[in-house]
């Protein structure tokens, strides 16, 4: 068992890991599931990466989705369609905890990694809807901040 089937054990998470079993990749295809993965309440499904640390932080950043109960065990389909700014307090949190995780198991990423990372946090900006709806111009400085709270730094 490696170290991400076994956190997903202890945890009580279904784990599929496109690299050991792709059949769960059939249905979206190979190009949906290529550097993409997606978690679900008690579940996640990591995707095929090019790159083994972008694979890594994508596990934890799942596994951080599962693991902030508080937020994610309020979320259900309804809530989601009616707030994006929990959905980007989520995605956050995910980030947060996967950063915090990984430094207690002594696990560092590149600087390229995390450059990475913050580039999909910012995905979710343009969705809040805050800034979907023009009544705030999201400027680099709210873009750093929210980094710093992610710890993406
Ligand atoms: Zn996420």
């Amino acid at each position: 068992m490696n170290l991400f089937q076994q956190l997903c054990k202890k945890h009580n998470i279904d784990f599929y890991d496109a690299d050991i079993d792709p059949s769960f990749t059939k249905d979206m295809g190979k190009d949906h599931w290529t550097n993409y993965s997606s978690s679900c309440f008690d579940e996640i499904r990591l995707g095929f990466y090019d790159d083994k640390d972008i694979k890594n932080i994508s596990f934890f950043h799942e596994f951080g989705h599962c693991r902030v109960p508080k937020v994610w065990s309020k979320y259900t389909f309804d809530y989601f369609a009616k707030s994006y700014m929990n959905r980007f307090y989520d995605e956050i949190y995910a980030w947060r905890y996967a950063i915090l995780f990984t430094k207690k198991l002594n696990i560092d990423f590149k600087k390229e990694t995390i450059k990475w990372a913050r580039g999909e946090l910012a995905t979710y900006f343009n969705q809040c809807a805050w800034a979907s709806d023009n009544r705030i111009k999201i400027t680099q400085e709210m873009e750093n901040e929210m980094y710093k709270l992610a710890l993406l730094i």
